[in-house]
């Protein structure tokens, strides 16, 4: 069974008027879900907000409580962080939640409970570093989930898919030289945040264990697939992870506003359906995925939708 974690009090977050990254994000993929019948074909879940503890397996205890003290600041506006990434008063509760879904997601899959999981969360977390909110992200959901399995000792060695067109910077410097966490990055080059060059392949233990595959604007979507089968398929022949986490941003699509690859809902179902294989063969087909950017509401519901019922499907 597919487990769908989805709270709506992420809807509560707010960047402001006119922002991308705006709580209709997850309205839209709820009723999409909904209008095509996949929420009866998947277990739901109403995520606990993760504790202090948990957001410290990867954030610094003064940066959490900066975050929250700035929501508590916010009143009934809203303390901006960064350029592009503010808090309101609800957004340190929904932000524990999304982390609390993608925690208690691996949790359940790695107990068996679970044969993968979807986490319809915001806000966003692959841009924020250990002590940075940055680019719409807050924690680091997808590199906390990680952490946990880790240190539960549920898995071990780690695959990160990360196919947001941006890359993922936070994950990556998080798990820069640690070796039991793979990052692999299919992104849009040039694009925020300027990180995710090809030669940045990880240090130390973590020497080669990240992986960045820079695509230039109007990428084909066939040539993408192409990249994105082979490289994936090595990955797991050579790196074996136990489990496999996507940060499943839907800006690659086409009709994204904020970049310009040109993939479609049909091609996130191509990479789903892949890399749920893989992990069929690899890790008893142990997989959390977590929802990143997407910004034209249309594609982002049709490409996550596509992307459940594909989860739902395997076997
Ligand atoms: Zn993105």
């Amino acid at each position: 069974m597919t487990g769908l974690f989805y709270h709506p009090a992420c809807l509560l977050h707010d960047n402001g008027p006119g922002h991308p990254e705006c709580p209709n994000r997850l309205k839209v993929i709820h009723e999409h879900l909904e209008k095509s019948d996949l929420l009866r074909k998947v277990q739901r879940f109403e995520p606990q907000p993760a504790d202090l503890e948990t957001l410290a397996f990867v954030h610094p205890r003064d940066y959490i409580e900066s975050i929250e003290r700035h929501c508590a600041a916010a009143g009934n506006g809203r303390v901006r962080l960064d350029a592009d990434t503010s808090v309101c008063k609800d957004s340190f509760a929904a932000a524990r939640l999304a982390v609390g879904a993608a925690v208690e997601a691996v949790g359940k899959v790695s107990r068996g409970e679970l044969r993968n999981a979807f986490c319809a969360v915001r806000p966003p977390g692959h841009h924020a570093e250990r002590d940075t909110a940055m680019g719409f992200c807050l924690f680091n959901n997808v590199a906390i989930a990680a952490e946990w399995l880790i240190r539960q000792k549920r898995a071990e060695p780690i695959l990160i898919i990360d196919w947001d067109v941006h890359h993922g910077n936070g994950i990556q410097h998080i798990f820069y030289e640690r070796g039991e966490v793979f990052y692999l990055s299919l992104h849009q080059w040039p694009l925020y945040p300027g990180t995710g060059r090809a030669d940045e392949t990880g240090e130390g233990k973590g020497k080669g264990a990240t992986l960045n595959i820079p695509l230039p604007p109007a990428t084909p979507e066939q040539k993408y697939l192409d990249i994105f089968f082979k490289t994936t398929e090595e990955i797991f022949k050579n790196f074996k992870p136990e489990f496999v986490l996507i940060s499943a941003g839907f800006d690659a699509h086409r009709d994204d506003p904020l970049a310009n690859l040109m993939l479609t809902e049909a091609g996130f179902s191509k990479m789903t359906d892949w890399v749920a294989e893989l992990a069929k063969d690899y890790c008893g087909g142990r997989l959390m995925s977590i929802l990143e950017g997407g910004y034209n509401l249309t594609a982002l519901a049709g490409s996550a939708a596509a992307h459940t019922e594909i989860l739902s499907k395997s076997e």
